[in-house]
C-alpha cells in the first residue's frame, strides 16, 4: 500500500456533490484530492454531443431555492445561466394536459363527466395522506380516485418500476406540491404559489447545457485535483477509520478524510474487509431503477413548446420527452432541435436488454403516435444513466438508516449525494451540503473525529 501523505479531503465520485464538495473544500483551505471512475466528471447531471446536438443525461433544471447557491452558481457559470420559461405537460389521449395540474386547462380539456366525478371526490377524500403506509394510498386518499388513477398511478409504477403499494409515499418527492387543492384554488382566484412555481416551467439553465454547472465547478476546484478514471475498486478500514483506497484494482492510496459520494450500496460493498452478512444482505435489498436514453437529432426547429411531456399510460414504456432546445437553443444547429426520450429499467428487463434497432423503433413509433415526428431523424443515439433513481420502497429509508448507522463507525467517513443518502435531492441542495459540510471540516475547533451523523439531518 501507498504511505504518500494523503490529502485533507479524498472525494470519492465526480459528480455534482463530489465537485461541490472538491470546490468548497479547496475554498476553506483543504487539500482535496478527487477520484471520478469515469473519464469525465459530473455524474448523471452531464451534458452529451451527437454530431452538432448536445443534451443532458435526463431532464435537468437548475432550481433557485437557495439564494446563496443560486449566486455561487451565477459565479460559477456567468452569464450563461439564464432563466428559462417553458412549461411542462401531460400527454392524455389526444391532448396535451398542463404539469402542474390547473383548473382551468383542466376544464377546458377534461370531458365533463371526468370533471364532475374528479370534483365529487376531491371534495369527499379524507385529508389522510400524512399517515398512508404507501404511495397508492397517499395518492388515492390525497387526490381521489379518478386523478390517481388518471395520472400518477401508473406513471409511478413505470418510473419505478413497483407497484404502488409497495412504494414509500416520498417517492413523489416535491413533484407533487402542485396537485393539491389548496394549490388549485389558489391559481383558480388569480393567486400563485411559491410551492408550486418551480414545476410551472420557470428555472434557471446554462446556455451549453446543463452539464456546463459541473464543468464550471471542475474548472473552479483546479482540473489538477481531479483524477479521472479513478475507479475506486476497495475501501480499507481498521478500528473505527477508513485507511486507505484501491483504484482500479491496483493503486492503493492513503487517505484521511473520505467524503464519499458513490450510491451507498456500492460503498458497503467496497469495504475492505467486509462487514458482517446482515449488513452486505440490507444492501443486496435496496436497488436502483437505471435510465435509458433514445436521443433524436431532427431537421425540424421545434418539436413542442415544452420543458417536459410526460407519458402516464401503461401503453407507452417510455416516461417523458425533453427538448432541450426549448431549455436553451444553443443545442442544436439552427433550424434542427433534438429530443430525448426516458425509459427507465431494471437491468432484467426487456427495456434494458433489448436492441438499439427495437430501442429506436419504439421511440420512433412513440413520437409518430403522438403526431409528433414529421421531419427526417438526422441523428440517433442511446444512452444510459446508471442509477438514476434510488427506489424508495417501503421500507428503504429504514434500511438506508441501518446501513447509515453501520457506517458511523467509521469517524473520518462522510456521506454527501443522492445515490450516497439513497434520498432524493436536488443540486442545489447538494452545493449547500457540500458548502456547511466543508467549512465544518476545515474548521479547526472542529473535532477531528467528529461522526457523519450530524449530516444526516441536512438532506432535504
Ligand atoms: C433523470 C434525472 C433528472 C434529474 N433532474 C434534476 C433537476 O432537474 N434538478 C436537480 O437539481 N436535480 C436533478 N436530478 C437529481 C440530482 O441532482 C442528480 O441525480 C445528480 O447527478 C446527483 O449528484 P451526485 O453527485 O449525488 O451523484 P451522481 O451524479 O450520480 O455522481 C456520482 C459519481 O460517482 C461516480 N462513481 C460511481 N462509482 C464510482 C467508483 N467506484 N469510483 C469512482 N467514482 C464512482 C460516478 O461515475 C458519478 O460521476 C435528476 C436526476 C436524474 C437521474
Amino acid at each position: 500500500m501507498g504511505t504518500d501523505s494523503p490529502p485533507d479531503l479524498t472525494v470519492l465520485g465526480g459528480g455534482p456533490a463530489g465537485l461541490a464538495t472538491g470546490l468548497y473544500g479547496r475554498r476553506a483551505g483543504l487539500d482535496v484530492r478527487l477520484l471520478e471512475a469515469n473519464d469525465e466528471v459530473g455524474g448523471n447531471a452531464r451534458t452529451l454531443q451527437l454530431g452538432p446536438f448536445r443534451y443532458d443525461t435526463g431532464a435537468h433544471r437548475f432550481h433557485d431555492k437557495n439564494d446563496e447557491i443560486t449566486a455561487d452558481v451565477f459565479d460559477l457559470v456567468g452569464d450563461d445561466l439564464r432563466r428559462v420559461d417553458a412549461p411542462s405537460q401531460i400527454c392524455w389521449r389526444d391532448r396535451r394536459i398542463d404539469f402542474p395540474l390547473a383548473p382551468f386547462d383542466l376544464l377546458r380539456k377534461l370531458p365533463l363527466s371526468l370533471l364532475a366525478r374528479i370534483a365529487r371526490e376531491q371534495f369527499a377524500i379524507p385529508r389522510v395522506s400524512d399517515n398512508a403506509d404507501h404511495f397508492e394510498e397517499m395518492a388515492l386518499d390525497s387526490y381521489g380516485e379518478t386523478l390517481a388513477n388518471l395520472f400518477l398511478l401508473n406513471y409511478t409504477e413505470k418510473l419505478w418500476g413497483a407497484d404502488a403499494d409497495t412504494l414509500s409515499p416520498s417517492v413523489a418527492g416535491d413533484r407533487l406540491e402542485g396537485l393539491d387543492l389548496k394549490t388549485f384554488f389558489l391559481e383558480a382566484f388569480g393567486g400563485r404559489t411559491d410551492k408550486a412555481r418551480h414545476l410551472d416551467g420557470s428555472f434557471y439553465y446554462p446556455r451549453h447545457g446543463y452539464g456546463q454547472i459541473a464543468e464550471a465547478t471542475a474548472d473552479a476546484l483546479g482540473r489538477e485535483h481531479i483524477r479521472t478514471g479513478a475507479r475506486i475498486t476497495a475501501l480499507h478500514h481498521a478500528g473505527d477509520r477508513l485507511t486507505h483506497v484501491t483504484i482500479n484494482d491496483d493503486d492503493t492510496v492513503p487517505a484521511q478524510r473520505i467524503v464519499s459520494t458513490l450510491p451507498l450500496t456500492l460503498l458497503i460493498r467496497l469495504l475492505t474487509p467486509a462487514p458482517p452478512e446482515a449488513i452486505q444482505e440490507i444492501a443486496r435489498s435496496m436497488r436502483f431503477r437505471h435510465l435509458r436514453l433514445a436521443v433524436l437529432g431532427l431537421d425540424t426547429p421545434r418539436l413542442t413548446p415544452n420543458a417536459s411531456l410526460y407519458f402516464p399510460s401503461r401503453d407507452i414504456p417510455f416516461t417523458r420527452l425533453y427538448e432541450p432546445t426549448n431549455r436553451s437553443p444553443d443545442m442544436a444547429p439552427d433550424g434542427q432541435t433534438v429530443v430525448v426520450l426516458e425509459l427507465p429499467c431494471h437491468r432484467d428487463e426487456e427495456a434494458w436488454t433489448q436492441s438499439s434497432d427495437a430501442h429506436r423503433a419504439s421511440a420512433r413509433t412513440l413520437l409518430h403516435d403522438q403526431d409528433l415526428l414529421d421531419a427526417d431523424i438526422v441523428a440517433f443515439e442511446e444512452n444510459t444513466v446508471p442509477f438514476a433513481y434510488p427506489i424508495l420502497e417501503v421500507g428503504a429509508a429504514e434500511k438506508a438508516e441501518r446501513l447509515r448507522d453501520y457506517l458511523d463507525r467509521f469517524k473520518n467517513l462522510h456521506l454527501l449525494g443522492r445515490s450516497a443518502h439513497f434520498r432524493y435531492t436536488h443540486v442545489h441542495n447538494l452545493y449547500a451540503r457540500a458548502k456547511s459540510l466543508t467549512h465544518r471540516l476545515a474548521d479547526t475547533d472542529f473535532p477531528s473525529e467528529q461522526p457523519l451523523v450530524p449530516e444526516r439531518d441536512l438532506i432535504s
